[in-house]
């Protein structure tokens, strides 16, 4: 039997690992170790009662209590906070689902790496923030780091069988998402539920605002330079609105290879579950001849500043990835709540960055966890400061 952890369980990655868990046998094929989740303790009982789980944590101490109610004679120990999530992290399993969204996702699936089975991330921010740690963490411990991500899991199927050294570019596609057809002037009074709207992919609250933003393809030009070990000049993005295309890998033969597939998440973490197999996965089939035509146009710099700001984070490296990430975030949250308008988010993001970097603090690679984390921090407690100047604009 095949173990396995689902780090962020109730999300919506997490809810399609599930889905697909159950799917292939359920709890007679795997033995679930750990599933974590926030305040739907509900729902992370009862997707614990039905694989079995060893372990279910919330990452709220006030949720224990409800937590422990729910799952009441089924077995499942219970546990809650953000230590003992990554506590639950040393338990080993041969799979691990890395999809708690943001920072938090860090740790939890840095410490899954060191039992050398199998990560699989849909948590970006990882290697954004700490690439070259993690893939150190994995080489160390032979463990194997497979991409969720669409574009990523994409591009990582076209290479099977090629020579990195032949590759001259990678193409990551983005939908453009909510705003891609809005007037630029309209963009800076863009409301949180106008922006929270994906034409295409159903997906949580942050990373479909982050696509309206383009600040989720800014996080996956650096995750792919991360990923694949590829120089920044060699990653593109190009605007495809129907979002049937995922990556493109073109060669030095002229060759391009394409990844297409419907815009289903359990693709992907399909292919990570099954791999190096194809399994067979309950996701529409492509119907090219209905579809008809595919369109493609390269990204307005005016409306998506978030991509120049990913090429300035690449160019500079060291801990730039991680204070852009955190910035990003806590503009983010900015906007959620109402603080900042839409287009300010990436102003509060240029602007940590040049205060930061312009400090020296981001120039030194990341030697280890703390010292990314004690960036990250940084970075919010600039964001916040630049975010109370600019309150309401
Ligand atoms: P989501 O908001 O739907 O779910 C997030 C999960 O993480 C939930 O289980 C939540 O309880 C948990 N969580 C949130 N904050 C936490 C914290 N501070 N500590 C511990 N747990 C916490 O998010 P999602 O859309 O499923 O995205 C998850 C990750 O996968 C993100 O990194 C995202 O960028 C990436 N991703 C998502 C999609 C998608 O289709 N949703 C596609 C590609 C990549
Ligand atoms: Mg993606």
């Amino acid at each position: 039997m095949r173990s396995v952890s689902v780090f962020g369980a109730t999300g919506s990655i997490g809810e399609s690992t599930f889905d697909l868990l159950m799917g292939q046998g359920g709890r007679e094929r795997y033995r679930t170790v750990v599933l974590t989740g926030g305040r739907n303790v509900a729902r992370l009982a009862e997707m614990a009662r039905a694989l079995g789980a060893e372990l279910a944590v919330t990452a709220h101490d006030e949720c224990l209590p409800a937590l422990r109610a729910a799952l009441a004679g089924s077995g499942t120990a219970a546990a809650a906070g953000r230590s003992a999530i990554v506590e639950a992290a040393d338990r080993p399993a041969d799979w691990t689902m890395s999809s708690i969204v943001g920072a938090a996702g860090l740790v939890p699936g840095f410490r899954a790496l060191s039992h050398g089975g199998t990560l699989a991330l849909a948590n970006k921010e990882s290697l954004v923030t700490a690439g070259p740690l993690l893939m150190a963490q994995a080489r160390r411990h032979g463990a194997r780091i497979l991409p969720v991500d669409s574009e990523h899991s994409a591009v990582f199927q076209a290479l099977v069988g090629e020579d990195m050294a032949t590759v001259e570019h990678i193409t990551i596609t983005a939908s453009g998402g909510a705003f891609r057809d809005w007037p630029l002037e309209r963009l800076a009074r863009a409301t949180v539920s106008e922006a929270s709207t994906h034409p295409n992919w159903a997906m949580g609250q942050r990373i479909t605002i982050d696509s309206a933003s383009m600040f989720n393809k800014a996080l996956e030009m650096i995750e792919a330079r991360e990923f694949f070990a590829i120089e920044p000049e060699r990653i593109e993005v190009l605007v495809h609105p129907e979002s049937l295309v995922h990556a493109l890998v073109g060669f030095r033969d002229g060759g391009v290879i394409a990844h297409l597939g419907a815009p289903d998440m359990r693709h992907a973490i399909g292919y990570a579950l099954n791999w190096p197999d194809r399994a067979h996965l309950p996701v529409a089939r492509l119907d090219l001849a209905r579809i008809g035509a595919l369109t493609f146009r390269a990204p307005d710099p005016s409306r998506y500043p978030a991509l120049r700001l990913a090429r300035e984070v690449m160019a500079e490296g060291g801990l730039c990835g991680a204070a852009f990430n955190a910035a990003k975030e806590a503009a983010l949250d900015a906007f959620i709540d109402g603080t900042i308008g839409f287009t300010v988010m990436p102003e509060v993001v240029e602007a940590v960055l040049e205060a930061l970097s312009g400090e020296g603090a981001l120039g030194n690679a990341p030697g280890d966890l703390d010292m990314v984390l004690a960036v990250d921090a940084m970075a919010r407690r600039r964001a916040s400061e630049v975010i109370a100047r600019r309150q309401g604009s």
